[in-house]
């Protein structure tokens, strides 16, 4: 079947900082998408639900192959767990058709969320995401049994671990550039059921932090961090610990947003007396009690911004930068408490600071971005140079501690740094299919 003529559109990143005209093909049908690939005018690229912060999903001046259609279910074997789908199914959609109860209470769930549900299967490979158990369960890549790519010269290749391996383990966190992924069959985990218990832990500061995160190790399935990055001196790195593990029962199901942003205020709400007001009264709300517990369903813990739709907007026309880093384990002490402290003494805070613990399963894919230590994601409002002057200063001291900073939330980071952080990168490069590129791509120098 041909492909359907390209139209033009305007595409952004979540972020809000990159917004770009493309050339637009929106396949319905595998057929489709893999003859658009083959008529479109390089450079080409794979979109998938546009969650990612920075450039990494735009090509601007080229082409999208926007994924969102191909959002069919191929099958799903409620005895192994295993499911087959097309990769612009979404996250979401897997937990609210798949991943119900059965009779005892237990399901099947995904092995690895993102704190998003708005994700699809493809961009979930292609950045090779990981949630709040990396601990436990590694990244999503780490659950892909194979999958079907198709690239420019009219080809589909399936991979495995067993098929094709090189080009599973360069598709697995391969930022879209081996191909098109058009179908994925993944391994669901068996768990006691869709409610979870969650514990709330106040930290006074950043050794309360490791204290308690190395207490929860196997007792809990997820675990993560909020932190009130404008505390200084002995509050430094204080914040509110979040673990939480299944428990038996049928959560209620997903909902639409309770409430959306409908339009992107010209300036925006957030800004250093409203973040520094919410930062302090977020932390002694939550704080008040050192610990408390309840039983939640599970979006509650895994999708809280998911209540909110469209919270981006809430960042203004100049959007926003998220800067989401890991640091090795010998170093993450003094790194993280560095970067917190310059946050801190600049007074851009950010409202949304996550701090989390990697644990040490490797992933298939050749650029995953976890490695055995600490992860950090923060967002901050774009007040032009003066952001971007603090960006530079917190990749500086990542660079120094040997870790590496996320493409799938980056906008800013420089070419050397993607090169240091990403040791497998020249074994990646090879499986690059000629003609597809991204933004990102050529801001590190790679096109
Ligand atoms: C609120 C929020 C919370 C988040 N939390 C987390 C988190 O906890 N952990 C985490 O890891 N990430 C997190 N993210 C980032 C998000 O999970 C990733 O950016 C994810 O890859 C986005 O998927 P997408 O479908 O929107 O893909 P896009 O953002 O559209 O694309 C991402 C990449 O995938 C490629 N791609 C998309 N579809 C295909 C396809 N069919 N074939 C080949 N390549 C394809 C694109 O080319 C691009 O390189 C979060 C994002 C948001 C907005």
């Amino acid at each position: 079947m041909p492909a359907r003529p390209a139209r033009r559109g305007d595409y952004a990143a979540w972020g809000g900082t990159i917004r770009a005209r493309h050339e637009v093909y929106r396949p319905q049908t595998i057929v489709m998408a893999r003859a658009a690939l083959a008529a479109a005018t390089p450079p080409v690229l794979a979109y998938g639900c546009g969650r990612s912060y920075g450039d990494v999903c735009l090509n601007p001046d080229g082409t999208l192959i926007d994924c969102r259609q191909l959002d069919r279910f191929i099958a799903f074997d409620a005895a192994t767990g295993i499911l087959a789908c097309e990769a612009g199914v979404q996250l979401g959609d897997i937990l609210r058709v798949v991943c119900r109860p059965d009779r005892d209470g237990t399901a099947w769930f995904l092995p690895v969320l993102p704190g998003t549900r708005f994700v699809s299967v493809g961009g979930a490979i292609a950045n090779d995401v990981h949630g709040k158990n990396h601990r436990q369960r590694g990244c999503f890549g780490n659950h892909v049994l194979s999958l079907e790519v198709a690239r420019r010269d009219g080809s589909l290749a399936t991979c495995s671990r067993e098929q094709n391996q090189e080009l599973f383990a360069a598709t697995i966190g391969g930022l879209g550039l081996t191909g098109v992924i058009v179908t994925a069959r993944l391994q669901l985990q068996r768990v006691p059921g869709t409610w979870l218990e969650a514990e709330t832990v106040r930290l006074d500061n950043l050794t309360d932090f490791f204290a308690v995160s190395a207490e929860a190790d196997t007792a809990w399935d997820y675990a993560a961090a909020w932190i009130d990055c404008l505390a200084t001196g002995a509050a430094l790195g204080r914040g509110i610990y979040s673990q939480a593990r299944h428990q038996p029962g049928n959560a209620p199901p997903l909902a639409p947003p309770k409430l959306t942003i409908p339009i992107t205020p010209p300036l925006s709400p957030l800004n250093r007396v409203s973040l520094r007001a919410f930062n302090s009264a977020y932390f002694h709300w939550h704080g008040r009690r050192q610990r408390h517990r309840s039983i939640v369903p599970y979006q509650r813990v895994l999708f809280p911004l998911d209540q909110l739709g469209g919270w981006n907007r809430l960042y203004g026309r100049q959007g926003f930068f998220q800067f989401q880093c890991v640091i090795p384990q010998d170093a993450e002490r003094e790194a993280i408490a560095d970067i917190l402290g310059d946050i801190a003494a600049s007074g851009d805070g950010s409202m949304l600071a996550v701090l989390k613990r990697f644990g040490d399963t490797r992933s298939p894919g050749l650029l995953s971005f976890p490695m055995p230590g600490t992860t950090l994601a923060l967002d901050f409002p774009n007040r032009g140079p003066g952001t971007l002057n603090l960006l530079r200063r917190l990749e500086d001291i990542v660079v120094a501690a040997g870790g590496r900073l996320y493409p799938a939330k980056d906008a800013t980071m420089r070419a050397e740094t993607f090169r240091r952080g990403f040791h497998r990168l020249d074994e990646f490069l090879p499986h690059v299919d000629r003609g597809i590129s991204s933004g990102f791509v050529r801001r590190m120098g790679l096109a």
